[in-house]
């Protein structure tokens, strides 16, 4: 099977008596955009150091383009280009001086090469700034600049968009998307958000407490319908109070926002509706919730429910 570009067997980490990542199976193929998914504190970026040979395993191996990185080392991430952190420049620099030094550490890299890319990122006419005046943004983009001089078939990003404005996160999905288009390069990039994974990935992984939840293709994993509803009223706790007292609304839980979420058919939404208004509370919204975001939702919660969506 040689469009798997990147696997994971039985990887796993132990920090003393806690298991951050536990015997982790996925896989990642070719030309796709592979939204790794969880919680904070599920194990994303151990994971990706992992990958990266940041860190190393306490078991298992990790492959890349067939070689396993246990064996090949280094040499197995040749094709890889990733952003884990914050990319660190020089900030008294700019950034067209940042991409020559860091840019150029293995072999010296053509200005015309490194404009093209800030061009690529939208930072050409920023070139000549000094780093330290960027935004979160645009440090961001110039960090993906960075790893296209290398022209990787494989690019790994942890939470690419994680404290970014709206603007800045559509900029940063945006631009993967194209890249994606433009050169077949694959990604996996890590997300906490849903709703960002589905809007870019073709294909996901949820995890949680360091072990695989749910893996598939992102359409087959959100056909499965709406299969829940999301009560935002005044009094939550009053209100689930009430509902737990009905046997169709066992499943009513609150949520540390203080939305109530239950699991139940779309066609109960106006019976319930109704009883709640009847029984005095307020209703702000009433919000149908697919199956998976019912899912995830709970995971954040740490309601370890049935272990598929
Ligand atoms: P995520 O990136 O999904 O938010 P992490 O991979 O950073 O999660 O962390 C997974 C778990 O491993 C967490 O419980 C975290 O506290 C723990 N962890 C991460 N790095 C270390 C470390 N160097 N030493 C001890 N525990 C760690
Ligand atoms: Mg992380």
């Amino acid at each position: 099977m040689t469009d798997i570009i990147l696997r994971t067997i039985n990887l796993t980490k132990r920090y003393k008596n806690r298991l951050a990542v536990d015997h982790l199976n996925i896989e990642v193929r070719q030309g796709e955009i592979f939204g790794f998914l969880g919680p904070n504190g599920a194990g994303k970026s151990t994971t990706i150091r992992m990958i990266l040979r940041l860190i190393f395993p306490t078991e298992g191996d990790v492959e890349i383009f067939g070689a396993s990185l246990k064996e090949a080392g280094h040499r197995a991430l040749e094709r890889v280009g990733a952003v884990v952190e914050k990319p660190a420049f020089y900030g008294h620099l700019s950034a067209l001086r940042n991409m020559e030094i860091l840019g150029g550490l293995q072999k010296p890299v053509s200005r015309r090469k490194i404009m093209k890319y800030l061009e690529r990122v939208e930072l050409a006419d920023r070139a000549g700034d000094p780093v330290k005046t960027y935004s979160h943004g645009m440090n961001q983009r110039l960090g993906l600049a960075l790893i296209l001089l290398k022209e990787p078939q494989l690019i790994i990003l942890d939470e690419p968009t994680t404290g970014l404005d709206p603007q800045g996160m559509k900029e940063v999905r945006e631009l993967i998307l194209e890249l994606s288009r433009e050169r077949g390069v694959t990604v996996l990039l890590s997300s906490h958000l849903l709703y960002e994974v589905e809007m870019i990935a073709t294909r996901m992984a949820i995890i949680h407490h360091g072990r695989l939840r749910v893996e598939g293709s992102v359409n087959d994993l959100l056909k499965k319908g709406p299969s829940g509803v999301l009560i935002k009223a005044d009094r939550p706790a009053e209100a689930i109070q009430f509902l737990k007292t009905n046997e169709s609304y066992r499943s009513a839980r609150i949520h540390s926002d203080g939305g109530i979420n239950i699991e139940l058919d779309q066609d109960s939404i106006p019976e319930l509706n109704r009883q709640l208004v009847n029984a005095g509370f307020n209703i702000k919204a009433l919000v149908p919730q697919r199956s998976l975001e019912t899912y995830f939702l709970n995971l954040i919660e740490g309601h370890e429910g049935a272990d598929n969506p």
